[in-house]
């Protein structure tokens, strides 16, 4: 099969254990539904990992139709709000998903970060109305919390660029 953005190979590789195909070109991912269920039931990238993968792989969204290389079906552009908000491509035929380079770690880093995203958007509101000095604090305070905080220095990066997970 070939990549439908680039037309390089795909290859079939292991994502979080799960069986999909990558262009090594443009590093997009061919997906099967179930798989991507099955990716999102088993983290094993962390956080930091899938970032770098964010940063280094994102590509832009394909425009023009494109067809899935399986079976050769024009493929519908959806919109997917949860967890991340972005426009993948899908064949109806064999429902299979093609996400552009980044898209598939943007997926799963939202899935992961869930939790911590719902909380920081419940603070998000209250850190813009703060004070420089009492988001100082604000922020102090959460340094200095103990336990499992590697998720947190993300989710007030991309609050204070203002980006939607
Ligand atoms: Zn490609
Ligand atoms: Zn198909």
């Amino acid at each position: 099969m070939k990549c439908p953005s680039c037309q390089a190979p795909l290859h079939r590789i292991l994502y979080e254990g799960m069986p999909v195909f990558r262009c090594m070109q443009c590093h997009g991912y061919l997906v099967g539904q179930k798989r991507l269920e099955g990716i999102q039931a088993s983290p094993q990238t962390s956080i930091e990992g899938l970032k770098k993968e964010v940063i280094e792989e994102s590509r832009p969204d394909t425009l023009e139709a494109i067809r899935c290389p399986r079976c050769r079906r024009k493929m519908d552009k959806r919109f997917i709000e949860e967890p991340a908000s972005m426009y993948v491509d899908m064949c109806r035929e064999c429902g299979h998903l093609w996400l552009d380079g980044g898209e598939l770690a943007r997926l799963q880093l939202a899935h992961e970060m869930k939790p911590q995203a719902q909380e920081a958007r419940r603070f998000q509101q209250r850190l813009r109305t703060m004070t420089a000095e009492e988001r100082a604090e604000f922020e102090a305070n959460i340094a200095k919390l103990p336990g499992d905080n590697e998720a947190l220095p993300l989710v007030l990066e991309m609050l204070s660029r203002g980006d939607s997970l």
